[in-house]
């Protein structure tokens, strides 16, 4: 057909399929609750803005600098950052793109993440720890949304591209990368065990 797909919201999605990232997700959880157990401003925190659920977003927010192993997480993305940029064709003006921020998430049952963005950074994304069966996914949001006034709504078997709102499984080992400026969310948590996600964020300046 004669149609052409402009200005596409590109996301991408990979798996840290190696023994080594197997092994280095089970470390990675361990230290989780463990962090999560030290934390006590965290989860002061995490009650006041996340009920449910702990984040160390506004305590811990760099753990690629105080844990190794958080450190190789970040080795680990390296390379699917730099080819998510290089698919996005972005111009860094010689500069890196560089891991700012690196938290912690845990999510018991029924825990929502309301919508948002992540200001100030470039890239941002999520690599999932542990996902226990009805984990909930992330949920993007369409860009344009806000601009589609008089539109009709898309059908409800709508090919993906066209939706306005498509939700990605998370899946343990299962890292998602997308620009810092798509809006996000994640549903109602449905899993009876928590899901256990790291995020961060790439900046290049
Ligand atoms: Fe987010």
């Amino acid at each position: 057909m004669p149609i052409r797909s402009l200005f596409a919201t590109q996301i991408y999605t990979a798996t840290l399929g190696s023994t080594r990232a197997a092994a280095l997700n089970r470390q990675l959880l361990r230290e989780s609750l463990q962090l999560r157990r030290d934390d006590r401003a965290g989860r002061a925190w995490s009650r006041q803005n996340y009920p449910g659920g702990y984040t160390s977003y506004n305590s811990l927010c760099q753990l690629q600098r105080i844990s190794p192993s958080f450190a190789r997480l970040e080795d680990h993305l390296a390379r699917h950052v730099s080819r998510f940029a290089r698919s996005l064709d972005l111009d860094l003006r010689g500069r890196e793109l560089a891991m700012t921020d690196c938290w912690l998430n845990i999510m018991q049952p029924r825990v929502v993440h309301s919508l948002h963005l992540h200001p100030l950074a470039t890239i941002s994304g999520t690599y999932y720890v542990r996902t226990p069966p009805g984990s909930a996914g992330l949920k993007f949001e369409d860009p344009r949304l806000e601009r589609f006034m008089a539109a009709p709504p898309r059908a409800v078997h709508a090919r993906t591209p066209n939706r306005s709102w498509v939700t990605l499984p998370a899946v343990a080992g299962q890292l998602v990368l997308f620009e810092s400026w798509l809006r996000h969310e994640v549903p109602p948590n449905a899993s009876r065990g928590e899901r256990v996600s790291v995020s961060f964020n790439y900046s290049w300046f």
